[in-house]
């Protein structure tokens, strides 16, 4: 049975990588596992290693990406937090069944071959909640 285990990683959403990454790497000290573009998402990607979970920085790459329009609400800030999962679809019929609202029906490419499905932040008092499914690496 599919079980939600472990935070996957913590999403922030920022305007420049350029500008946070040194915050991230060389004030904490944390690893940068890489940056990537997930064009689906229209955002670059920077993700950090912190024990067993990410630190996952968004920056958008165009004002038609999602995390322009949250920038432009609400600042800079704490986005979304992503929890791992081991059947991502299994887990949403779940969700599904329990009357949650989903953004994501179906799930879509996230960073590193990952596949993930966003909750919709009415079910979470306002936390978007995404569900993640890690890639064959
Ligand atoms: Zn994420």
């Amino acid at each position: 049975m599919t079980m939600i285990r472990k935070i996957d990683h913590v999403g922030v959403a920022v305007s420049s990588l350029e500008e946070q990454i040194p915050f991230y790497r060389d004030i904490l000290g944390l690893k940068l596992v890489g940056t990537e573009e997930v064009p689906e998402q229209k955002v670059r990607v920077a993700m950090f290693q912190v024990g067993e979970v990410k630190i996952e920085l968004l920056e958008p790459l165009s004002e038609e990406s999602p995390i322009a329009k949250f920038i432009e609400k609400k600042g800079e800030g704490i986005h979304h937090l992503a929890y791992n999962t081991d059947d991502i679809e299994d887990e949403l019929s779940i969700m599904k069944g329990k009357g949650v609202r989903l953004i994501d029906e179906e799930p879509r490419s996230g960073a590193h071959g990952s596949r993930i499905a966003f909750l919709h932040p009415k079910s979470s008092a306002k936390v978007l909640t995404e569900l993640c499914q890690a890639g064959e690496e």
